[in-house]
């Protein structure tokens, strides 16, 4: 039995207490701590009317390591499952490092002033990690996460090879207002106003991400510019347009004998338009500009004014559709898969008050949070999902509220 303490009372951090909550086999102590105690209070209120269980409540500024070590010292929890913002990951990771506590999070570390996306930041702790005796578990969401685990789950046991892999990422849910974001929008548009990036594997060894097999490339696209019409099971062809994602950076080097990896997500044209005005006018800027003898950030200043994520619950109709589109050799012959979850948003709202979005980000929180408490998937360093035995999770994701399909696909149309 395990002890777990959760920083970030946002949307995920909702799903993500209710699970803990809910898995009694595993965590016998839940503890939730965000920055604003409204928020925490309010999440466990909910937990305790949903489950029936009392979890242990506290506030902290998790960008103030000293505080946040005092905290564990206080709470003595055994892992720490980090759903705040991106913004925290390095100062969560020093505080377990000093506290001795394990590490799981969702989305990898961003500088606040800086829209990168890499793990250099985080892969850079592997020696610490390692020579604490400590397990930290990078990106244990749906998307990083699920589809790190979908691939792994693959290459154990659909194919001899893999040579392509196509993420795909469909989010059919209805909310009514003109343009919101389904997770934080500051973090949300960050991810997809960068330029699109996709890795195959390269001839002249060039670049970062080298496979296994041999070095790779990356090859870059305009933002969303790339787009494809995609048939996504129980919802349906969508317009799916090319982005870069953080888990293509882990796969790239943990899939044996890769030719290339990308990753696409839904936009409808309504999202895509606001979008650009947006951008036009400025509204997406991360740098402080001055107004009325104040600094702002304009796209803090966006977030302010857009609908909270998490209040999206109720009003959420429709389905997501997350799943990794394989193709490779098996006995000798081509073969493509498709591994996937289909999610309803209605159902999570009566489930736990969320909408899909932070539900299959929370439940795989959750699920990383109890391989690392339970030893299945506890090993000294820093590590990405696909790096660990995908049998367990994928097991407890199923039984979590996250039932997952494999269907077989005609090949050929793989690697258009
Ligand atoms: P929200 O903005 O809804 O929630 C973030 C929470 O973190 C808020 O409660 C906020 O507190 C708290 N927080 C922010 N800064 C601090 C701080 N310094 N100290 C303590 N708490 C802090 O975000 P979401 O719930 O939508 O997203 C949470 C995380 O999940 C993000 O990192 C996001 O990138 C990730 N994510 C991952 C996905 C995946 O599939 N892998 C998909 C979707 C999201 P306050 O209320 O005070 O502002």
């Amino acid at each position: 039995m395990s002890k777990v303490i959760i920083i970030g009372a946002g949307g995920v951090g909702n799903v993500v207490a209710h699970k803990c909550a809910q898995n009694t086999e595993v965590f016998s102590e839940v503890v939730l701590a965000s920055r604003t105690e409204n928020r925490v209070r309010a999440v466990a209120a909910d937990v305790k009317a949903d489950t029936g269980r009392q979890i242990g409540i506290a506030t902290v500024d998790a960008d103030n390591v000293p505080a946040t070590v005092a905290l564990l010292q206080k709470e003595r929890p055994d892992v720490l499952i980090n759903v705040a913002l991106p913004y925290q990951d390095l100062p969560l990771m020093d505080a377990c490092l000093h506290a001795g506590v394990h590490y799981v999070d969702t989305a990898n570390y961003e500088p606040p002033n800086l829209a990168k996306f890499e793990y250099s930041w985080q892969w850079a702790y592997r020696e610490r990690f390692e020579r604490a005796g400590l397990t930290a578990l990078l990106g244990s969401g749906f998307d990083p996460g699920v589809t790190n685990v979908f691939c792994a789950h693959a290459q154990k046991h659909l194919f001899d090879e893999i040579e392509f892999i196509d993420i795909m990422d469909a989010n059919a849910g209805e909310h009514g207002h003109p343009f919101a974001t389904n997770f934080n929008p500051e973090i949300n548009i960050r991810e997809i106003t960068q330029r699109g990036r996709y890795w195959e594997r390269g001839e002249g060894g060039e670049g970062e991400g080298g496979g296994v097999g041999g070095a790779g490339v990356w090859r870059e696209t305009d933002p969303l510019s790339v787009r494809r019409d995609y048939d996504y099971p129980e919802i349906g062809p969508k317009a799916s347009y090319l982005m870069y994602h953080e888990e293509l950076e882990s796969l790239a080097q943990n899939i044996r004998g890769l030719k290339r990896i990308r990753f696409f997500m839904t936009f409808s044209d309504n999202y895509l338009t606001h979008l650009r005005v947006l951008q036009n006018v400025g509204m997406t800027r991360i740098d402080p500009v001055k107004f009325q003898g104040n600094e702002i950030v304009p796209i803090q200043f966006l977030k302010a004014l857009l609908p909270d994520p998490a209040s999206l619950g109720a009003r959420t109709k429709g389905k997501t559709c997350i799943g990794c589109d394989i193709t490779g050799v098996k006995d000798g012959k081509r073969k493509r898969v498709f591994i996937y979850n289909v999610c309803d948003h209605q159902k999570c709202f009566s489930e736990v008050k969320s909408q899909a979005i932070s539900y299959t980000t929370g439940v795989p929180a959750m699920i990383g949070g109890a391989m690392v408490a339970t030893g299945k998937w506890r090993r000294p360093g820093v590590w990405n999902m696909e790096q660990c035995d995908p049998d367990p999770f994928m097991e407890l994701l199923g039984k979590s509220g996250l039932p997952w399909k494999v269907i077989e696909l005609e090949p050929t149309a793989a690697a258009e």
